[in-house]
């Protein structure tokens, strides 16, 4: 068995399941289904726009036990993901509807060149909506690569730097 930290973001509405928090929801339900084992969402926050877009983000992160080996659960994660996606017939499918990332899992550092998959994700040491949430359930789960906490690479994102004499 398998433990994945897996970070969660939204910032576009879904006709059926409603706001993006409400998207979160859903896809953590979605999360605890055939072959994974929701064991926690962390508390949903808000958190501003990537990029040009105007539309803010609900983020969040879960643990999840599987079965699965990374290649096969990133593969789920994108089928999930293709369902939100689709959000009426006809119409253009929406990349960030949902957005499901591997952030860590049990087995260390990774880099699986075929499925196009590197864990820990190689951005989450300076995205503060990833490591906010991150920090609310696997505090002290360690960066394989830089040996640091989830909680002492949030903290170091949000320490004011000392100003110069
Ligand atoms: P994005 O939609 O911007 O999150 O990017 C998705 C792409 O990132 C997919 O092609 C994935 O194969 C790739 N990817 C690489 N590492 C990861 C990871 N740890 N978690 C999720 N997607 C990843």
């Amino acid at each position: 068995m398998h433990r994945y930290l897996i970070a969660l973001g939204s910032n576009v509405r879904h006709p059926r399941h409603g706001a993006p928090r409400e998207v979160l929801r859903a896809a953590a339900r979605a999360l605890d289904s055939a072959g994974m084992d929701l064991e926690v969402l962390s508390p949903i926050i808000a958190s501003a726009p990537l990029g040009p877009s105007r539309r803010r983000y609900a983020n969040a992160c879960a643990l999840v036990s599987s079965p699965l080996a990374p290649a096969a659960l990133l593969s789920r994660l994108q089928s999930i993901e293709h369902t939100f996606g689709r959000v009426r017939r006809g119409s253009p499918w929406r990349a960030r509807t949902l957005d499901l990332d591997i952030v860590l899992w049990s087995g260390g550092a990774l880099a699986d060149i075929e499925a196009n998959l590197v864990i820990p994700h190689p951005a989450y040491r300076t995205r503060p909506f990833v490591l906010g949430p991150a920090t609310t359930i696997a505090p002290d789960w360690r960066d394989p690569l830089t040996g640091l906490a989830t909680k002492h690479l949030a903290s170091r994102l949000t320490r004011r730097r000392p100003t110069p004499r």
